[in-house]
């Protein structure tokens, strides 16, 4: 691909991604991200958020004003990526866009915001007619959705929030996400010395491995998972473990399921705490509630028929991942995942075809046209 045929998402996306903005650094990425808003005629302001969020920056928010009636859409992205991904280096090769090996190339979630502005862009050139458009480019998405829980719900207004931030081609609608808690235990036992008197120990350490393997772990079925993802103690082999950490997840796309496996997980823990004689201190806290839409649900139709529309096939599928939508349906804003065409994010082989970048931009430019109501 040469320059002159190469599209304008394109060089707009390759910019973006040579600004660093690692979780809780994305203040330049933001004040560029606004620029470039506010040269298409949104008003743009920076929330209060970045300290609450562990950012120096906050949550970016943009209005575009539409003059006509119809669906407020809300396009969502993050601002953030995760490491390696500092002095990025894109290389594009057969239509394929990836880093130089040694850093992501972070279109998670940048792919998301340069289909953003080349839609806006787009909006503004060919006077496209549509009614209000609001953009959020949220921060701390990948240390916990930090930056999208801090968010004020008055900021979360609009019909439908579209978050750009799934892998799969374009036409990929995420119509269900999970309820997810996780947890922090602490396991206290005896310390004595293990070889001169064991008998007066009390292990923390075999407290928390019995809690494992009491527990049913992995996939437990279709729409529910468990996971054990650390496990802390001890320091010497001669002194019996008084003191061990573990940490762990639950989540399902049924909430009711999600709970019940946080209540089993929790009765493991204390009975294995009970049985080796110590005691367990366990903290849960629930990172974001799930979501489900119907099939005909109108957010899910707007997004499908604007695929048919640029010829993709929509194809609405379930995750077992969290993301920003969570978060904002619950605070009152419905949100659907949209698929990007990004592949293996979060390693350095991170990639995404030119035509995705495309395709995503033709997709958003197609729900404004079918959001607006003339
Ligand atoms: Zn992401």
């Amino acid at each position: 691909m040469t320059d002159t045929q190469a599209p304008r998402v394109l060089g707009t996306f390759l910019e973006a991604i040579r600004i660093d903005s690692p979780a809780g650094e994305e203040a330049r990425f933001a004040a560029w991200c606004a620029d470039r808003l506010r040269a298409v005629g949104c008003s743009v302001r920076i929330d209060e958020t970045g300290p609450a969020s562990g950012s120096d920056s906050g949550n970016l928010i943009a209005e575009l004003p539409g003059a006509l009636p119809g669906t407020v859409v809300v396009l969502c992205a993050h601002m953030d990526t995760v490491q390696p991904g500092r002095g990025i280096t894109p290389v594009v090769e057969g239509g394929i866009v990836r880093s130089s090996g040694d850093t992501v190339l972070g279109a998670d979630d940048k792919a998301g915001i340069a289909a953003i502005l080349e839609a806006l862009q787009r909006v503004a050139e060919q006077g496209i007619e549509t009614a209000p458009v609001r953009v959020l480019l949220t921060t701390g998405e990948e240390l916990g959705l930090q930056g999208a829980k801090a968010i004020s719900p008055d900021d979360c207004t609009g019909d439908v929030c579209l978050v750009l931030d799934a892998h799969e081609p374009v036409g990929g609608i995420v119509g269900a996400a999970p309820t997810q808690y996780t947890f922090d235990a602490v396991f206290t036992g005896v310390p004595a010395h293990a070889g001169v008197e064991p008998e007066k120990g009390r292990s923390a350490l075999i407290m928390a491995a019995k809690a494992v393997c009491g527990m049913r772990l992995g996939r437990l079925d279709d729409a529910t998972t468990s996971n054990v993802g650390e496990i802390r103690g001890g320091g010497a082999t001669n002194i019996i473990t008084a003191s061990c950490t573990m940490r762990g997840e639950c989540r399902s796309l049924d909430p009711a399921m999600a709970e019940a496996v946080r209540e089993e997980m929790d009765a493991e823990m204390q009975a294995a705490a009970r049985e080796g004689g110590g005691s367990v201190e366990v903290r849960w806290s629930k990172e974001y509630e799930g979501f489900r839409y119907a099939a005909d649900d109108p957010r899910i139709l707007l997004v499908a028929d604007a695929c048919r529309d640029i010829g993709v096939v929509p194809h609405v599928f379930e995750t077992g991942g969290g993301s920003d939508a969570n978060v904002l349906t619950a605070k009152g804003l419905p949100s659907i995942v949209l698929s990007c065409g990004m592949t293996d994010v979060h390693s350095c082989g991170e990639s995404i075809a030119v035509a995705d970048l495309t395709a995503l931009s033709d997709l958003l430019v197609a729900v404004l046209r079918r959001a607006a109501s003339k």
